[in-house]
């Protein structure tokens, strides 16, 4: 016999039928969020790839190791999943996103000296925008899956940053220099921290992010995304 949730998601898939984020077809049962398929032609960063980015972005920061997922470039299946959470209120696909690197995650044994699970957070009046920050349900997923408690309340950023997408790197960090404060540094002195934004561009973000916990006690720091922007694609 299926189990309930599965039942309960045959029920639903009978009366609102769930549709792929990247082709619009209806999906499996067994599909989440966007359809295998689809899923086959998201493009995985390597190990290599991934050191090479920490060296440029973070050599020198308080960001201690760095991984991601994918890698986000314009019009992939990628770009479709992070737009539907980011841009398109589908909230509970960035869950799913979540689920997708926390199965990196255990597989590459990070999460085993890490003590908890921090979102990048956003300003209070971009999050009122949006309703929401889709990075904090990027690390529900994780919580669910690798089982590392999660706050969303311990950092709070105090610069309404303007949009990045058209900085260049140096722009970048000038603009989130001073933008967090930590809001309860007992929480992080000593601790190993899995900070998580939904996609890397340069890291400035969450380099400044860092810098600010580091400042505040905190004693590594192991960042991670859903994805990294391949050159200018955001
Ligand atoms: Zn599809």
């Amino acid at each position: 016999m299926p189990p309930v949730n599965a039942l309960l998601r045959s029920f639903f898939d009978a009366l609102i039928p769930r549709i792929c984020a990247g082709c619009n077809t209806k999906l499996e049962l067994t599909e989440k969020v966007v359809c295998d398929s689809c899923l086959s032609g998201a493009e995985y960063a390597g190990d290599d790839y991934i050191l090479q980015q920490y060296n440029i972005n973070f050599s020198g920061s308080a960001v201690d190791s760095f991984t991601t997922l994918f890698i986000f470039r314009a019009e992939s299946i990628v770009q479709k999943i992070s737009h539907s959470f980011k841009y398109s209120g589908m909230f509970r696909n960035a869950v799913y996103a979540g689920e997708l690197l926390g199965d990196k995650l255990l597989s590459k044994e990070i999460t085993n000296e890490t003590d908890f699970i921090l979102p990048v957070p956003l300003h209070p009046l971009k999050k009122h925008e949006r309703g929401y920050n889709q990075t904090d349900y990027i690390c529900r997923g994780i919580s669910r899956v690798t089982g590392l408690e999660l706050h969303t309340n311990v950092v709070r950023r105090i610069k309404n940053t303007r949009t990045q997408a058209k900085l260049n790197r140096n722009e970048r960090m000038e603009n989130v220099r001073d933008a967090f404060i930590v809001k309860k540094p007992f929480m992080v002195k000593g601790k190993t921290i899995l900070l998580v934004d939904d996609v890397k561009t340069t890291g400035s973000t969450l380099a400044e992010a860092a810098k600010v916990l580091k400042d505040a006690g905190c004693k590594k720091i192991i960042a991670a995304t859903f994805a990294i922007a391949a050159g200018d694609t955001i």
